[in-house]
């Protein structure tokens, strides 16, 4: 069975084609620019080179009838004929309260999935998109809704209530919910299998380092706390996004700079984290090469986002009373060995030995980067969040079929 997996953002969608009795990606893209003058294709069929195609595609409708076509193009597809698609896997960021689960997609479902914009009005939307594009241009197969939060559901309130009125989460929904949710169960489940074990079986801590970053502890199975929040500005120090600050910081500056809402949310979001700090980039390998240049404010940078990634572990390994796999994974987990080493300086009080040979040779690989004594493996892993989409998928249309 063939499951094509689709992520829309506000002008770009994702997607790849997974044939699933391999799991094994047959192809895999972008349309990035939708809505703006020269939109770009980008496909990578599993066996010859990428393309480019560059044209106008007005909205998401145009963009997923222009993958289609890609896919069974005649040079560049890998597919014969459009049935050759069994059905689609969506990632849709916020499940809010309501989706604990995966679920199939049937017109209640995207009312609901709608009624979810006010709690991420930034990512939901431009789901709903994608799902109305996908639906209508492939209308006669299943459509399954991933979401990001649903691996965190199972937190318990100590872990998502905020210090705030309890009646502002009953009113309007306000707690923690989590993100990132099938990249922090791809690898924790891939270092339990690794380690010939079950994932219940193993206290873990996942560290998703990408353009966005969240950490997460996994006990039982289950992800216990972590450390996005409300929504994905909580947390870790980020490429251009601040993480954790006392909240009257923001109402300080909105008074002195006289801020709108919205140019506040601008400043949290877009213009923070290793970004604001360094004042070189949000890209760690630019923050790290200009720290190495003597640019103090890029070390900077670099130290507070290694310092506070440090503390939830040790803050988690607490939560947990114990911890057995430390996680890497996403672009900045998966290929930077200064940031693991840094982060796992202070670390042995813990069980945490790096093998730093090992850990500097390690980019983009999976890989046990701690010593063979080390009481806490140290591991690399690649992250899948697209092959834990089209799983839950096929496990949806097969449930339905039966
Ligand atoms: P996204 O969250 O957009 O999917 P990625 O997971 O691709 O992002 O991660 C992007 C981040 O990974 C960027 O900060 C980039 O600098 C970082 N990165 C990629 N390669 C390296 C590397 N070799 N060393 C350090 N950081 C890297």
């Amino acid at each position: 069975m063939n499951i094509l997996v689709v992520n829309c953002g506000s002008s770009s969608v994702k997607y790849q084609l997974i044939d699933m009795d391999q799991e094994f990606a047959l192809a895999k893209g972008s349309v990035t620019r939708i809505g703006m003058s020269g939109a770009i294709l980008t496909h990578k069929p599993h066996d010859r080179s990428e393309v480019k195609v560059t044209g106008e595609i007005l909205d998401h409708i145009i963009a997923i009838q222009y993958v289609i076509s890609i896919l069974l193009s005649e040079n560049h597809g890998v597919i014969k004929d459009k049935s050759e698609i069994h059905a689609v896997g969506h990632r849709v960021v916020h499940g809010g309260e309501k989706f604990s689960k995966s679920v199939l997609i049937d017109r209640e479902v995207q009312r609901e999935i709608r009624n979810l914009i006010d709690l991420a009005p930034l990512h939901n939307p431009h789901n709903i998109r994608g799902i109305n594009a996908a639906t209508k241009t492939l209308p006669d197969i299943p459509h399954v809704a991933v979401f990001d939060t649903a691996f965190h559901h199972k937190m318990p309130p100590k872990a998502y209530i905020y210090g705030i009125p309890y009646v502002m989460y009953k009113k309007y929904a306000i707690r923690r919910y989590g993100f990132h949710g099938p990249s922090h169960l791809f690898v924790t489940s891939r270092s339990a299998e690794l380690s010939k074990g079950k994932l219940e079986d193993y206290k873990m801590i996942s560290c998703h380092l990408g353009n966005g970053a969240s950490v997460t502890a996994i006990e039982n199975g289950a992800s216990i706390d972590t450390s996005m929040g409300f929504t994905p500005l909580e947390g870790l120090l980020m490429g251009t996004r601040s993480g954790d600050m006392d909240p009257a910081v923001i109402l300080h500056i909105m008074g002195r700079e006289e801020l709108s809402l919205h140019e506040a949310n601008t400043l949290l979001n877009k213009h923070s984290g290793l970004n604001g700090v360094s004042g070189i980039s949000s890209d760690m390998r630019e923050v790290i090469e200009s720290a190495d240049e003597g640019n103090t404010n890029a070390l900077l940078a670099f130290e507070i986002y290694c310092y506070r990634l440090s503390k939830y572990i040790g803050g988690y390994a607490t939560a947990m009373g114990g911890l057995d796999h430390i996680i890497f994974t996403g672009g900045i987990g998966e290929n930077s060995p200064r940031v693991r080493e840094k982060t796992c300086e202070k670390m042995q009080f813990l069980g945490v030995e790096l093998d730093k040979d090992k850990n500097s040779s390690v980019i983009g690989i999976e890989s046990d980067i701690s010593t063979p004594n080390s009481r806490v493996k140290v591991m690399v892993i690649p992250t899948n969040e697209e092959l834990v989409i089209a799983r839950d998928t096929l496990r949806l249309v097969n449930k339905a079929e039966k």
